[in-house]
């Protein structure tokens, strides 16, 4: 990467929250896209392919990479299909970046892919770390390869560490907007429903996300992404509700000194970031105006009410496969929820359930043993539901 230009890019799952915000990035700065994939959604993959000119598109659901293929037939767009036509598509392309924003477990096997063809990685999909953090933050290592992050939260202290050495972190404070439900017990969550889960009080995301933000299921797998990105323990990640999503975490260092990265909640800077840091380039988002914010506050988080944080410490420390298991059982149950099959509450009891169930992921270690863990915790949280 030379000095003002940004590196040529991939997005994994342009068809997201993340992935649409990191190509109206890459529209308004002028970053060369070349390529994109997404899952099903091939409407929306031609209007962006034809609209940025991106040379190569995989859709990983068969059927609608034939539709895709068939819409893009006048232009000379290749067309890849299925999973393996996503990982070729990574392995051959000339990008030097790829931004993983693929929702869930399926970012998997596409960020070890992008670590192995010699690309650095700007990482949305938490669940690569969370699934797999040990494999994939070894082979970062061994490969060279550069880890941006492009959550919020990580994106912050991955700011803030700039202050200061490895040595002198004291510790890492990740901020949470508390969700929809911020404030609510247990009783009061009883007859909540998806429509109320999904009115997220200051960022717009996707769905699965928005629901695991209600649970704060979202705050536990962003403590596990911390720890591995950032090589801190659980122990010294603490967090900490503020309402207002402008601080988006901090980092506490030896001398008790905080520092926080501020800014109005837009992903597109941590996209943008993730791409040139630690250069800063000319903004994407609006000003931060402090003054029409009035305050900031901050609270204790509710973990009696919402035991999914506690859980997400719990599998960290338990290691192996345990986040695995966590993630897989979650994924299940908010689907359920998504779809109207289960309560929100009966997404706390099935997580609990299959990952107490399952104290034997703590011993699993290679990739295949992992993704056998995935698949077990997946069929014991669905013979629940
Ligand atoms: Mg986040």
């Amino acid at each position: 990467m030379t000095e003002n230009k940004f590196p040529k890019i991939l997005v994994l799952g342009s068809t997201g929250s993340v992935g649409e915000q990191a190509l109206d990035v890459a529209a308004k700065c002028g970053i060369s896209v070349r390529g994109i994939s997404a899952h099903r959604n091939w409407r929306r993959v031609a209007d962006q392919a034809r609209a940025l000119r991106i040379p190569v598109v995989a859709m990983t659901d068969e059927s609608a990479a034939r539709e895709l293929r068939a819409a893009l037939a006048d232009t000379p767009i290749k067309v890849k299909s299925g999973n393996e036509g996503l990982l070729e598509m990574i392995r051959e392309s000339d990008a030097e970046f790829a931004v993983n924003s693929i929702l869930g477990e399926a970012g998997l096997l596409p960020t070890l892919t992008v670590i192995e063809s010699g690309k650095d990685l700007a990482l949305a999909n938490k669940e690569s770390l969370v699934v797999a953090g040990e494999l994939v933050m070894q082979s970062a290592i061994e490969k060279r390869c550069r880890i941006t992050p492009v959550d919020s939260e990580h994106c912050a202290i991955y700011q803030s560490l700039r202050s200061g050495e490895a040595k002198e972190i004291k510790k890492l404070i990740l901020t949470a907007s508390g969700g929809p439900f911020f404030g609510k017990t247990t009783k009061e969550l009883e007859n909540l429903t998806v429509d109320d889960a999904l009115a997220h009080p200051t960022w717009s995301m996707g769905a699965k996300i928005t629901v695991d933000s209600a649970t704060l299921m979202n705050k536990g797998f962003e403590i596990i992404e911390a720890a591995h990105l950032f090589g801190v323990g659980a122990d010294r990640i603490d967090v900490v509700v503020h309402r207002e999503s402008i601080i988006h975490s901090m980092v506490e260092y030896i001398d008790n000194s905080v520092i926080a990265q501020m800014s109005v909640p837009d992903m597109r800077l941590c996209v943008q970031y993730a791409l040139t840091a630690p250069r800063r380039t000319p903004a994407v988002i609006p000003p931060l105006d402090l003054v029409s914010i009035g305050k900031l506050t901050f609270f204790a988080p509710d973990e009696q009410t919402f035991p999914l944080l506690g859980a997400a410490r719990r599998a960290l420390a338990a290691g192996g496969a345990s986040p695995a298991a966590l993630n897989a059982a979650n994924e299940v149950a908010v689907n359920a929820f998504l779809e109207r099959r289960i309560s929100l509450l009966q997404i706390f009891d099935t997580v609990l359930r299959v990952v107490n169930d399952m104290p034997h992921a703590a011993g699993a270690r290679t990739l295949s043993q992992i993704l056998d863990i995935d698949r077990e915790a997946r069929e014991r949280a669905t013979a629940i539901i």
